[in-house]
């Protein structure tokens, strides 16, 4: 979740020509393991969701994260992102998993969704430069993009009570990867018209720390997803639930898209991540859990931060 501006690397290639079709990209997006995409044209953030991240900034909600503070102008123009871009696609991937590990969310039990999506994306990126020419950015949530927003003006998703984007049919289980590009498209797509959330509160009844504020937005202070991956130094309480890297309680009792299958995941399972245990975790070396989790979400808390997790989910019970 720490975010990178500018650009790290773009696909650049001078010559525009004709525009492509929705329909011709579905087919890339499809075999990229896109589950839903959509595309819209890039501006200004509406003043409402501009007042909606005001309100959730100023009630302090964002914990610790002091880079939500930063690049607000970014934020609320993907434009400054990449110069002279008119076009931004949005894609959601699936995590959702059949098997689960004990104290690990299912999005970190694989590759490192930042390298797996880009990988994934960028075949799509040098299909639209190649043919179409202009520049693109591929930006998966390093970028100060508000991401839920402009997901939702892809017609990807629409927001739910338990503050994460729901997709129709899959749920929240998924990630987001996002494709600037200086080209226009001859149409785009629609915002979602009807809501997905069933606004059931399941999600807000089964959150263990009272984190969902009932309104779609999160305390991260309270949320064990934000204190187990993000907070440093002392947790401010033990933690309850079971959940020492990620949560995923309101995102599992959440009935949208619960009956359906899971769809194919592009996060390729690592079965030295699924098997791993705390016993091992506690007579690991920093060095050995430096290697095991390269190239993984997990690497995002060092080896001490996840045992203090460990401890502190004891201490709750
Ligand atoms: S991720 Fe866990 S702690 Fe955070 S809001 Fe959902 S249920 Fe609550
Ligand atoms: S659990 Fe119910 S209220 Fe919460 S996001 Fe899902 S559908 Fe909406």
């Amino acid at each position: 979740m720490k975010e990178i501006c500018p650009a790290p690397s773009t696909e650049k290639i001078k010559v525009m020509n004709s525009s492509p079709s929705i329909e011709t990209l579905d087919p890339l997006f499809r075999e990229a393991g896109s589950v839903r995409w959509g595309c819209t044209r890039t501006g200004v953030i509406s003043p409402t969701d501009r007042a909606i991240y005001s309100h959730w900034m100023a009630s302090g909600y964002y914990g610790n994260m002091a880079f939500v503070l930063r690049n607000n102008d970014v934020r609320s123009n993907p434009e400054l992102l990449l110069e002279g871009a008119k076009t931004l696609f949005c894609s959601a991937f699936s995590y959702k998993r059949d098997t689960h590990h004990p104290f690990i969310s299912d999005y970190a039990l694989g590759t490192d969704y930042h390298i797996a999506l880009r990988q994934a994306l960028s075949p799509v990126a040098q299909y639209i430069t190649q043919n179409y020419g202009g520049e693109t950015r591929i930006c998966i949530d390093t970028a100060p993009l508000r991401e839920r927003y402009w997901a939702e003006q892809c017609g990807v998703g629409r927001n739910g009570l338990s503050g994460r984007l729901l997709v129709p049919g899959v749920g929240s289980a998924v990630v987001l990867g996002f494709i600037l590009w200086t080209g226009s498209l001859p149409a785009y797509s629609e915002p979602l018209q009807d809501d997905v959330c069933l606004h059931c509160k399941k999600c807000i009844k089964a959150c263990p720390s009272g984190a969902l504020q009932g309104d779609g937005s999160v305390d991260a202070r309270r949320c064990i997803a934000y204190l187990t991956i993000e907070h440093r130094g002392e947790l401010p309480a033990p933690l309850p639930g079971h959940c020492a890297f990620g949560c995923d309680i309101c995102q599992r009792v959440c009935p949208v898209g619960e009956h359906l299958p899971s769809p194919a995941c592009i996060m390729t399972e690592r079965q030295d991540i699924m098997t791993l245990d705390e016993e091992a975790l506690r007579s690991m070396s920093a060095g050995a859990y430096k290697r095991l989790t390269h190239e993984t979400a997990l690497s995002r808390a060092p080896l001490k931060q996840l045992l203090r997790n460990l401890s502190a989910i004891k201490k709750s019970h």
